[in-house]
């Protein structure tokens, strides 16, 4: 049987340190689960502009539409900071996205008991927590055409244009009642139908696709009113689906209701490949956090659990996704602690490659 294709893209400062830990993880489930992946890797941003003259070699571009799922680290740094817009390390990120048409983004709030005090909100509303939002991501208000700034009599007007098409709208809602199927069979969809067009045909399209899935509760919610519904009582949602913008707003909303950028990680999907398996790239939230870079301080959890993210949607594998986040709980738990993690009270913190140990010491005592 051919093994899963895996590429692997660390990318800058503390990209490859996380991933390095990853690694460990991968290695783990081969040798321990029998479930061994076809992994390569290579280079994006910063390190591929010095290596190529380019933050996406074509070859790379190649292979990672090839893959069953790449999994990036993170890209950018100071160093690149005065290069032209046009190679910085964040382009390649964006030609990875655009290229390979990945239009469902899925961010989790997941916050695990042992963290539920980093929240801002009290605990009970916190504790527990497991939601997913899913934004649309490659059109909308970000894409829309006419868009500029442009002079009208005496003064200049700036126009951005929210646009979505049928089509778009029912692969992403498609995409979120995919998810809701495997979770709690809830999916909450979130527009603003009281005052835009855009909002009216979301609202039909979403109900329409539901009609292939009798089995999901649909609801739906003003997006201005979601926004306060997820800081009231955030539980009450399964997966949310909403468009590029909203998404934008309340995903980081509803992913620091759970604490720690060092803890996020997210998934964005895209059609079908000839296996079944969507198109997939995996990446942490946070970005290469050059302040920290290279001593030995980042927290690799939101790496980590985007490849559980792969484990669970690309691989069909969410027993496995489930072990190793419950190993993370347990690590945790037990009081470990990345610096990012440590509260007023103090005490002494783990390392990257520390934390990454003791979550393989926790998938060992899973079997
Ligand atoms: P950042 O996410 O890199 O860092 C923000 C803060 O969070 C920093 O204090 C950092 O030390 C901390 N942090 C981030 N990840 C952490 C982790 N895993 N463990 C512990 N602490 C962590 O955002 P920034 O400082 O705005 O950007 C730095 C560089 O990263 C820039 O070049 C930016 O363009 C790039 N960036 C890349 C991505 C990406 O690759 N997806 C995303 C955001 C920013």
């Amino acid at each position: 049987m051919t093994k899963p294709s895996l590429l692997i893209l660390p990318g800058d400062g503390i990209g490859p340190e996380v991933m390095a830990e990853v690694r460990k993880i991968i290695g783990w489930f081969g040798e321990r689960r029998g479930l061994a992946f076809d992994v390569s890797e290579d280079l994006v941003g910063g390190c591929a502009y010095d290596k190529h003259g380019t933050p996406l070699h074509d070859d790379t571009m190649a292979k990672a539409q090839e893959v069953d799922a790449v999994l990036l680290g993170a890209v950018g740094g100071p160093k690149y900071d005065s290069l032209d817009f046009s190679v910085k390390p964040e382009r390649g990120l964006l030609r990875l996205r655009k290229e390979m048409d990945l239009f469902s983004n899925l961010r989790p709030a997941q916050c695990f008991d042992a963290l539920a005090d980093f929240s801002s909100l009290k605990k009970d509303v916190v504790a527990g927590l497991d939601i997913m939002i899913v934004r649309e991501l490659t059109s909308g208000v970000y894409f829309g055409e006419p868009r500029g700034i442009f002079k009208e009599g005496n003064e200049r007007v700036g126009i951005n244009t929210q646009r979505y098409t049928e089509s778009e709208i029912a692969r992403v809602a498609r995409s979120a009642f995919e998810l809701a199927m495997r979770r709690d069979k809830k999916l909450c969809s979130m527009e603003k139908a009281n005052v835009m067009e855009s909002g009216i045909l979301w609202r039909d399209v979403v109900t329409e696709v539901g009609k292939d899935y009798p089995e999901a509760e649909l609801s739906h919610m003003y997006a201005d009113a979601g926004a306060m519904q997820l800081t009231r009582w955030p539980k009450q949602f399964d997966v949310i689906v909403t468009d590029n913008l909203f998404g934008d707003l309340l995903s980081d909303l509803a992913a620091m209701l759970t604490g720690s950028l060092g803890m996020l990680p997210s998934a964005s999907l895209g059609a079908p490949m000839a296996s079944g398996r969507p198109k997939a790239l995996y990446e942490p939230v946070h970005g290469s956090a050059p302040d920290i870079a290279g001593q030995g301080k980042a927290n690799p959890i939101a790496c980590i659990l985007s490849f559980a993210m792969a484990l669970r949607y690309s691989f069909d594998q969410g027993d496995e996704a489930t072990r190793l986040e419950t190993a993370i709980e347990t690590v945790l738990a037990k009081g470990l602690r990345t610096a990012d993690l440590m509260g007023p009270e103090g005490g002494s913190a783990v390392s990257t490659s520390g934390m990454g140990d003791a979550i393989v010491a926790a998938l060992d005592a899973s079997i």
